[in-house]
């Protein structure tokens, strides 16, 4: 048996319907790209799913976690600490907001965000308040665990389990035209529950598997500060703006008000590892901490096997030196550059809806005769067209987006630009 007939023999894939299901066994990454057993050369547009910041097989980081390897690969983060994990704690907050001042490791985007509500919860709880309700964006998405799912858009993907997800306060997000909107459901949630919201958690600028809609800071600003007036705790999931993406090294940049905690995977590692942070204010950790016989109530009981993995911590302190390189801020803005020239080129195109852009992430939504849905035909036709072609564009219903690792070269771009356009005369 081949690869392909092996995989098919022995292994579920996610987010794949696995009737018929047939995938590329790619066997080496360099740079942007990645190469298949044939030798077949693909460039990594989506930054395989949104993980990769500097490249694959960076050998940097490569190097970094091999000899993280030889030292100590893991260890009980309960009762124990190691360099690793203090050195990067340190380092992320000097690059987070200055309100936050503590973070708290798991392993991803999804319990992340788990992390961050229970923390929510918990820190009313420890205050002596009952507040557990929840608001959050419609069209949002924050993962694939029950209570990530609660908060995200119900939808297709969650169906099934509809029944079992907890009661959140939908609201519109900010985008162009719904500001006002927005802000006004918002007032109007907490005038109906008062003294029983314990959060509001969001994408901040950009809600990405949502199919990348985009608001800007002032309006997401207005929220917050509203939140922040009602006491009511803010967490910015940076799971996926996090690291550059937008421009900024943290989406939260642009905002004036800052979150109270921030969840963070994706870019952590720089696309090697799978890790998570939960960040927060010491006004929501002191709240945990007691000498007292409450001690035991109070304390956030949450933990993973692999919590603050060594090995993990030594890759996302090699992807930081990475970030902080002066070539990497001059990427990001060559990027976000080229974007915006062929944003404008292609802005009038008749099969052209909306093209967005903020920072590194450029998002082309096309009209279609159905509307926009994940599994609509023009999403394989996108699929294939572009994967005949050596480009890995993976559209989320009728949206195309580019979100490249930054070390992608100009000629790169260029060639997956001139296909776009190719594909939009056919
Ligand atoms: C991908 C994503 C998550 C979930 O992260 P996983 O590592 O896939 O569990 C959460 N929030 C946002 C904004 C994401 O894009």
């Amino acid at each position: 048996m081949n690869n392909r007939d092996r995989d098919r023999q022995y292994i579920w894939h996610p987010y794949t319907q696995m009737s018929g299901a047939d995938h590329l066994c790619i066997v080496k990454g360099e740079g942007a790209c990645i190469f298949d057993e044939n030798g077949n050369k693909y460039i990594d547009v989506v930054s395989s799913w949104w993980t990769n910041l500097h490249g694959h097989a960076h050998p940097y980081i490569a190097q970094r976690i091999a000899a993280q390897a030889h030292q100590l690969e893991h260890l009980i983060f309960a009762g124990f600490t190691h360099p690793p994990a203090i050195e990067l704690a340190e380092r992320l907050l000097r690059h987070l907001p200055v309100n936050q001042e503590k973070l708290f490791f798991s392993d991803n985007g999804s319990t992340a965000v788990e992390v961050s509500l229970k923390m929510a919860i918990q820190y009313w709880r420890n205050k002596g308040e009952h507040r557990t309700k929840v608001i959050a964006f419609r069209n949002g998405y924050h993962g694939d665990t029950f209570g990530a799912m609660s908060i995200g858009e119900r939808g297709i993907f969650n169906q099934p389990f509809h029944d079992l997800l907890f009661e959140v306060i939908f609201i519109d997000a900010p985008v162009p035209g719904k500001q006002a909107a927005s802000l006004m459901q918002l007032q109007r949630a907490i005038a109906k529950n008062p003294s029983s919201i314990a959060c509001f958690i969001f994408e901040p600028l950009v809600q990405g598997a949502g199919g990348m809609l985009m608001h800007d800071p002032d309006a997401l600003n207005a929220l917050i500060s509203c939140c922040k007036e009602h006491g009511i705790l803010t967490i910015a999931d940076e799971v996926m703006t996090g690291f550059g993406r937008t421009g900024k090294f943290f989406a939260s940049d642009y905002l004036l008000d800052k979150p109270d905690m921030f969840c963070l995977s994706k870019g952590l590692t720089g696309g090697f590892l799978p890790m998570a942070i939960t960040s927060c204010t010491s006004e929501v950790f002191n709240a945990f901490l007691s000498k007292k016989d409450d001690a035991i109530n109070k304390t956030f009981y949450h933990g993973h096997s692999y919590t603050a993995n060594p090995l993990g911590c030594a890759a996302a302190l090699a992807s930081l030196d990475l970030m902080e390189a002066t070539a990497t801020r001059e990427h990001i803005e060559r990027i976000a550059g080229k974007h915006a020239l062929f944003r404008e080129l292609i802005a009038g195109d008749p099969k052209i809806l909306d093209v967005r852009q903020c920072g590194t992430i450029l998002a082309i939504e096309l009209k279609t005769a159905t509307g926009s849905s994940y599994n609509s035909s023009v999403r394989d036709t996108i699929y294939h067209f572009f994967l005949q072609r050596g480009i890995i564009m993976r559209p989320l219903g009728n949206t195309m987006y580019l979100m490249p690792p930054y070390c992608i070269s100009d000629d790169d771009l260029d060639y997956i630009y001139r296909s776009i356009e190719n594909f939009l005369k056919q």
